[in-house]
């Protein structure tokens, strides 16, 4: 590292063995998404702006208690059929490996978040919005947010918010509130803020609920905001059939602005982690990559006074 490399305004979670070395047969692609987005970065002006850190440590079965049932944990990590790949993807013993560190990846970026709150994290990973307390589900093995939220909360007391724009509702938190009764306080009710509707209408309730979000942080009740900016709300995304280009990148404007007001509003620190969550384009898979690039840079100019001026390619999908 030179000297003459600024200062960095995003630190990014990342080790190579969150991901395993292939996805044999698997729909989803998100498994090596980190590896790839770290790859894609390299190559934009954002690079600079970024401090790569690799000190975490994969998720222990205690963790994983915290959220699911010991059959499903316990079946998980031996391998036992048909629990193991209840996530839709291809089970081995490396993917399982790679899915503890991607839960750890999680929980170290929110965790230094909130002790460091002037230094936003980013966790580039994906997996946990739909996974069940006994199962998992649609690509996703266990509820990372479940599990970060219940450790902070039960060990420091400390409530936290997700963002989730993902093409598709995070269940993973609804459904574990039966569970765990905790997470209720973990995560307020109205604080697993997932929009509904389409274009306009989509920036409009997420704009309320953004409301909703600063109205409870000026009140002193967050203390760390997750914001997962998932690729598949895009209309171009096989999966997704939310926003254009121009209404993706607005969400993320309007979100970090809010993040900025809730900043220098709160009565104290408020933590803010960002994950990358949905995005399943096969003809095209570097356009799911530019939306999660353009809206990083985004976060840079907004929380961290950069002036990046970064056009990804979103190429238009050629449907069959
Ligand atoms: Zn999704």
């Amino acid at each position: 590292m030179t000297n003459d490399k600024p200062a960095s305004k995003l630190a990014i979670y990342y080790r190579d063995d969150m991901v395993p070395a292939d996805e044999p047969g698997n729909y989803s692609k998100s498994p090596t998404k980190p590896r790839r987005f770290l790859e894609f970065l390299r190559g934009t002006p954002i690079w600079p702006h970024i401090e790569l850190r690799d000190t975490f440590s994969p998720v222990t079965r205690r963790d994983l208690l915290l959220a699911h049932t010991p059959a499903y944990v316990d079946a998980f990590l031996a391998g036992t059929m048909p629990l193991a790949e209840s996530n839709g993807l291809r089970w081995s013993p490396q993917f399982r490996d790679s899915v503890l560190f991607t839960n750890g990846c999680l929980l170290a970026a929110i965790t230094a978040a909130v002790d460091d709150p002037a230094q936003v994290t980013m966790a580039p990973v994906s997996g946990f919005h739909h996974a069940q307390p006994a199962y998992g589900s649609g690509y996703c093995t266990f509820s990372g947010q479940v599990i970060a939220a219940l450790k902070l909360y039960r060990e420091r007391g400390l409530r936290g918010a997700w963002i989730d724009l993902d093409g598709h509702f995070g269940n993973s938190i609804e459904d574990s509130r039966k569970f765990e009764p905790d997470l209720d306080e973990a995560i307020r009710h109205d604080m697993n803020i997932n929009p509904t509707e389409q274009h306009r209408s989509y920036l409009g309730d997420l704009h309320g609920k953004l409301w909703t979000l600063r109205k409870r942080a000026s009140a002193g009740q967050i203390d760390y905001i997750c914001f997962a900016h998932g690729a598949d709300s895009h209309e171009w995304d096989q999966l997704g059939s939310q926003l254009t280009t121009a209404e993706w990148l607005e969400a993320s404007e309007l979100v970090y602005t809010f993040i900025g007001h809730i900043s220098k509003e709160s009565p104290k620190p408020v933590g803010v982690t960002l994950a990358l969550f949905g995005g399943y384009r096969d003809d095209h898979p570097e356009s799911v990559l530019g939306l999660h690039a353009m809206d990083t840079a985004r976060c840079l100019n907004i929380l961290g006074g950069v002036e990046l001026d970064y056009q990804a390619e979103v190429r238009p999908r050629v449907r069959e």
